[in-house]
């Protein structure tokens, strides 16, 4: 039999590993910009083209590379960041592994200029399907600027594999901020699609952090520093009134690397056990320093995962440093976490004007590629006429069609049989109808209710919106901004009367006639949660996922201070769902008992 195992040429094996390291944009962002830290920059520039797709650019002021070093960066296993494999014990570098650069030249097109400090010439080198294209000198500052074009040009299935331009965005702007939190004295600029998205000046941690995020941070973090002899723990903590109900700003850095680590998420939250209900995430922004020889970081080629040598050590002391510094500052809860919420059906208050919103951005207008002064397209009418009042949200009996009776009750003699509707054991509604007995869980049935009459409406036409008496602002992060964008016109047409300013307000004129104005924060809170968890979502599951959101925000948490013709009302629409029987997170929203079971129980 013949030999049949062959050496793979090097451009096939860079590619199988460029498989490991560059995902998507954003992998290739990390690695540029962890380069550019690596190389000593103090001042470093991030430059991206729909998404990633066209271009990344990284320009940095650092050491630059000799003339050889340029050509032998792209080769594969070539670093100068260590020497032999004991060096891996004692990394003070981002970088080691020495196959960023030759994976990202194996797909994509590359050009890289370099210049020494102080030379008065810089190496230029063109790289196109994975070989050296062009190679020459030209006039450049000192420091390097890699430019990473058509990323994926030579593996079709890659590229098309890639999300829509807002999410590859999120995941740069992820990476960005990453790097950016980690090394607060380097200045950073980020454009995208030539609007200047991020302006970071040298500063503080404290400063880095709400330059990052806005000044939503200002009062609302802590300073934790903790030090041993073996570990310094340093940065910020939320007091607990930041926290979310979504997962947003947690940060670790380990030797100023960041890092995914659960166990020490754990450990953090530890702290946090009797100050905050379950479900709600606090922001953190912690440090750990150690000596380098006590963890290893080459678990995963993205190098987001570490081990420390004494992890125990590390969780008790974190632990316990965070909780020390919420109580020394004296955190004391100041929210309010009272859920209890009288029943109210969505109704028009004080007469205000029930208004169509109007659609004030232009659905295909795409934030990043040319900047507006007061961010706003031109104004666009809503789609479809705008018809019905708020009442149209409630589906009354009489509106249903015949059809959907008969499903009811399957018996017409039986729908004019005497039905009773009482409130039972103060929390459930018993209610019987003909032979049938119901006790009903009034939240997941009024939850059940508002889903199924929102998505008629919406489906129907533009939902109404009921204009607010003074507008609400709230402040959103850059990459709130970004997540939330594209979805504007969606809102508008789901009764939304909103616009984001170009301060990063989300500014609310009116809202959707069952959305009660105390609970739009929450709301859109959650809303945010979806859109930063959710790679893929269309516009129906975006729909559904708001009218859920809004569902549970608007349906009653108990029957007190219900009447009577609350409760019929209530168990009247319910029957009048699709899904009468399962809650929105499929549990059973009543449990039936019939009386042929009964006729059994006593026989
Ligand atoms: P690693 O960072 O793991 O060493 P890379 O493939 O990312 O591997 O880079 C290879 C080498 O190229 C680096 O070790 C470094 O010497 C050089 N290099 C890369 N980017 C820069 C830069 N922006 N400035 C100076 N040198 C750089
Ligand atoms: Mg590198």
């Amino acid at each position: 039999m013949l030999d049949i195992i062959q050496q793979l040429p090097d451009h096939v094996a860079n590619q199988i590993a460029a498989g490991e390291v560059v995902q998507r944009p954003a992998s290739v962002v990390k690695e540029l910009l962890e380069n550019a830290v690596d190389a000593k920059a103090t001042d470093i520039q991030l430059i991206v083209k729909d998404s990633g797709k066209t271009l990344v650019q990284v320009i940095d002021n650092g050491d630059g590379m000799t003339h050889t070093d340029l050509r032998m960066a792209f080769e594969r296993h070539a670093t100068s960041k260590i020497r032999d494999a004991e060096d891996l014990f004692n990394l003070s570098t981002k970088g080691f592994r020495g196959e960023a650069l030759a994976s990202i030249a194996a797909v994509a097109h590359v050009r890289c200029v370099s210049c020494l400090r102080d030379a008065k010439v810089a190496n230029s080198l063109l790289i196109e399907g994975g070989k050296v294209a062009n190679y020459g000198e030209e006039a450049h500052p000192s420091g390097t600027s890699i430019e990473v074009r058509n990323l994926f040009y030579n593996i079709p299935a890659r590229r098309q594999f890639l999300k829509s331009d807002a999410i590859e965005l999120n995941h740069i702007t992820d990476e960005f901020q990453r790097v950016a939190l980690a090394h607060p004295y380097i200045s950073f600029r980020f454009y995208h699609n030539n609007s200047l998205l991020f302006q970071l000046p040298e500063s503080s941690l404290k400063l880095r952090i709400t330059n990052v995020f806005g000044k939503k941070f200002d009062q609302k973090l802590v300073p934790v520093e903790e030090e041993t002899e073996h570990v310094r723990i340093y940065g910020f903590t939320g007091k607990p009134d930041a926290a979310r109900k979504r997962r947003g700003e947690q940060f670790f850095f380990v030797n100023d690397r960041f890092i995914r680590y659960q166990k020490m998420h754990y450990a953090v939250m530890k702290a946090y056990e009797d100050l905050l209900p379950q479900g709600m995430h606090p922001p953190y922004f912690i440090f750990i320093e150690v000596d380098p020889s006590t963890i290893d970081v080459n678990i995963h080629p993205t190098k987001t995962e570490i081990q420390f040598n004494d992890e125990n050590m590390i969780f008790s002391m974190l632990a316990s440093s965070v909780k020390h510094s919420l109580g020394k500052h004296n955190v004391v809860p100041s929210m309010d976490f009272e859920i209890g919420q009288a029943f109210s059906v969505p109704k028009s208050q004080d007469n205000r004007p029930l208004k169509q919103p109007q659609i004030k951005v232009n659905a295909d207008y795409n934030p990043f590629s040319n900047p507006r002064p007061n961010g706003l397209g031109g104004s666009v009418e809503p789609k479809k006429p705008a018809t019905r009042n708020w009442e149209a949200l409630m589906v009354k009996s009489e509106d249903v069609p015949e059809a959907t009776q008969a499903e009811i009750w399957s018996d017409p003699n039986e729908h004019k049989s005497a039905s009773t509707t009482v409130a039972f054991a103060g929390w459930y509604i018993l209610h019987t109808q003909g032979d049938d007995v119901h006790i009903i869980h009034p939240r997941r049935a009024h939850e059940r209710v508002l889903y199924e009459s929102l998505l008629k409406t919406i489906q129907a036409s533009t939902a109404p919106s009921q204009q607010l008496l003074f507008p609400q602002s709230i402040e959103l992060s850059k990459a709130d901004v970004q997540r939330l964008q594209p979805w504007v016109s969606n809102l508008i047409s789901l009764g939304f009367d909103m616009e984001i300013d170009d301060k990063h307000n989300a500014m609310f004129y009116g809202l959707p006639v069952t959305l009660n104005e105390s609970a739009l924060p929450e709301v859109l809170d959650e809303l945010l949660a979806d859109l930063q968890e959710s790679d893929r979502l269309d516009e129906d599951r975006f729909q559904r996922a708001l009218i859920k959101n809004l569902a549970k925000n608007g349906a009653i948490k108990s029957i007190n201070g219900m009447e009577a013709k609350d409760l019929e009302g209530l168990v009247r629409d319910l029957f009048q769902c699709h899904d009468a029987e399962l809650s929105l997170h499929g549990k059973p929203t009543m449990y039936t008992l019939a009386i042929n079971e009964l006729e059994k129980y006593f026989h």
